[in-house]
């Protein structure tokens, strides 16, 4: 019966169930909770060096363990967190968690939301976190994504180059996913470039797609910034993908977001 529960209330998390403003406060609600019952879990999903088995990092991937509902995904929630100061609590929790994981882990990459970024204390909070957890900047990656307007103002970017002066690394998330990806890498000398993974996912058949990847390590080579390709599902677009010129591959033909635990032992399995 609690499976059947769960089953059906997950369902409730769907927008137009319940009428928008009652769907977001009713999430709000519950999520302010999960972060204090200490329901939210990280996963880490590695993104592995152009050699192919080489971890350079793991990125955090925040989950809902909820009791009753199961796991519920961040897209379910993330909107709805950035619509209030639960955006904060949530982005504190993570980077807490991950930095506490940071000695098992090597070096981690984090996803900020761009409302966080707006927030004038961010970097002073964010730099709180690091001496608390004593954790080395430089193994730290902050990850932005573009698919949401980003920099639209001076904030964004005195935050950004703030967090560049620590010695924290800075990634454009989902290039390509929004309409300004240019744009912003005039605006601000990123050190790592996310390709979305819708055109990872194409690469093979779509020719236009390739040539946009190329483009975009073309381009990285001379800045020079680091190129991820995000969501690599099979060989023939890791192939692809390195013969473009990208240097960090991350999808789950390489390894799935997992919790801690079962990295550890993979990495003891590996080991022995
Ligand atoms: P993202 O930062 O672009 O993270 C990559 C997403 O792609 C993750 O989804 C990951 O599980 C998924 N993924 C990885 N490899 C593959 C693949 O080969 N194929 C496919 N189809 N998907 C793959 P996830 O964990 O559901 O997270 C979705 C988004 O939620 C993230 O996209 C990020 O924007 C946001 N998010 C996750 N954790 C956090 C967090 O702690 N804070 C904030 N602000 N946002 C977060
Ligand atoms: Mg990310
Ligand atoms: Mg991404
Ligand atoms: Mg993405």
């Amino acid at each position: 019966a609690g499976k059947r529960a769960g089953r059906r209330s997950i369902v409730a998390f769907e927008p137009d169930m319940l009428g928008d403003e009652r769907h977001r406060r009713f999430v709000e609600r519950e999520l302010r909770a999960a972060i204090l019952l200490n329901e939210l879990a990280l996963h880490y999903q590695p993104i592995l060096a152009a050699d192919g088995t080489t971890v350079t990092s793991y990125e955090a991937l925040v989950r809902w363990q909820h009791k009753v509902r199961g796991m519920i995904s961040p897209a379910d929630f993330i909107g709805i967190a950035e619509q209030s100061d639960l955006i904060d609590k949530l982005g504190e929790w993570v980077l807490r968690r991950a930095l506490g994981d940071l000695p098992q882990l090597g070096a981690v990459g984090v996803n900020v939301s761009p409302v966080q970024l707006r927030r004038t204390d961010f970097v002073e909070r964010f730099a709180a976190i690091l001496a608390e957890r004593a954790a080395d900047p430089k193994k730290v990656t902050v990850e932005i994504t573009e698919s949401v307007p980003l920099l639209a103002g001076d904030v964004e970017l005195a935050n950004l180059a703030r967090l560049r002066a620590l010695g924290v690394r800075v990634a454009i998330d989902d290039f390509g996913a929004g309409h300004a990806s240019l744009y912003y890498l005039r605006r601000f000398a990123f050190d790592v470039i996310k390709i979305d993974r819708t055109y990872v996912a194409n690469i093979g058949e779509n020719r236009v797609d390739a040539m946009i990847v190329s483009a975009i390590c073309e381009i990285a080579r001379s800045l020079p910034v680091e190129v991820v390709a995000e969501g690599v599902e099979t060989e023939t677009q890791l192939t692809l993908l390195k013969a473009a010129g990208c240097t960090g591959f991350q999808g789950y033909h390489l390894g799935r977001p997992q919790p801690l635990a079962r990295l550890a032992s993979a990495v003891a399995a590996a080991a022995a």
